[in-house]
């Protein structure tokens, strides 16, 4: 039991999964798939949640995803027929377990928005994927779950303006190209200025932190761009991308933050959207740490955070 999670039997606290679809992936690929099972089991053990109230979401319907992206996007991704520079852009082999998989990682970000719009809160224990724009799947990321779950919730009539604070170490392109129209979802994107995408599109607001940032300078950046952010955005729902790769042994980021930094991270985020009066949907986004288990502490210590705004 963490303190200050619910105690049991209140069971407020509720984490959607695709932990048990998994994809074939070459030997030692960067993607951490054992993360997501490891996850499940740790925010158990932690008291983090009761194991009945780890869900597991059916995949999200090809009309959400053909809401937000491309149609002739969707039907190579449906039937494996991506482009040689699209598979490689993907980084990623494509399989039909691949696509369900992704599609019921969507489908755990609606679900959890839902749950965000009821309880205040809610959290995926996947998604994040920002790569994805309307007409290109890159860099891991095959679907825009934020984009498709928005796009499904506004369509309902449940949401206006929204917020997606982006704090994956990688800057957010998918999401910025999807909602470079949108007047109505303000984008924010802190990221390392040296990491992947190279070539990147504007979010409403972008702040490039220089490698080796720590976790002052990286507070202060946030809270900067908190404070521009959340006035403008006027969300109802905000997406958090708890990425956990701005950490300092990350073999992908370049920032150095450490957990009790990402943990300072979390609970900034949290309490500034939430005293703005915006429901906060969290997701995973990205972690490549060496040891997978690094990884699962930074994502648990997220999940943890939520609950006790929860309790
Ligand atoms: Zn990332």
């Amino acid at each position: 039991m963490i303190p200050g999670a619910a105690p049991a039997g209140l069971r407020t606290m509720r984490l959607w999964t695709h932990d048990r679809w998994r994809f074939p992936l070459p030997e030692r690929h960067r993607f951490p798939i054992d993360k997501y099972a490891l996850l499940r089991e740790r925010v158990v053990a932690d008291g983090i949640v009761e194991p009945a109230d780890v869900l597991e979401p059916d995949p999200a319907p090809w009309a959400w995803i053909e809401a937000v992206h491309d149609g002739a996007l969707v039907e190579r991704i449906r039937d494996g027929s991506l482009t040689l520079r699209e598979s490689r852009g993907l980084g990623l082999p494509w399989s039909p377990e691949l696509v369900e998989r992704a599609r019921r990682a969507v489908a755990g970000s609606v679900e959890a928005a839902r749950f965000a719009l009821e309880h205040g809160l809610g959290m995926n224990l996947g998604g994040g994927t920002h790569h994805a724009g309307r007409d290109f799947a890159r860099g891991y990321c095959l679907f825009n779950d934020a984009g498709v779950a928005l796009s499904l919730l506004r369509g309902e009539g449940r949401v206006g303006r929204a917020l997606v604070v982006d704090c994956d170490v990688h800057q957010g392109d998918g999401t910025a190209h999807l909602f470079a129209d949108d007047d109505a979802t303000f984008t924010l994107s802190l990221h390392g200025a040296r990491n992947y995408p190279f070539q990147r599109i504007p979010s409403d607001l972008d702040v490039d932190l220089p490698s080796g940032t720590g976790d002052d300078a990286y507070l202060t950046a946030l809270a900067g761009a908190l404070d521009a952010a959340i006035p403008r955005a006027d969300a109802d729902l905000a997406f958090y991308l708890a990425g956990a790769d701005p950490w300092e042994g990350d073999r992908l980021g370049r920032l150095a933050l450490t957990k009790a930094g990402l943990r300072a991270r979390d609970e900034l985020v949290l309490d500034r959207l939430r005293a703005a009066g915006a429901r906060v949907c969290v997701v995973l986004a990205g972690g490549y740490a060496e040891d997978v288990r690094d990884t699962v502490d930074i994502n648990a210590a997220t999940a943890a955070a939520v609950a006790r705004r929860l309790s």
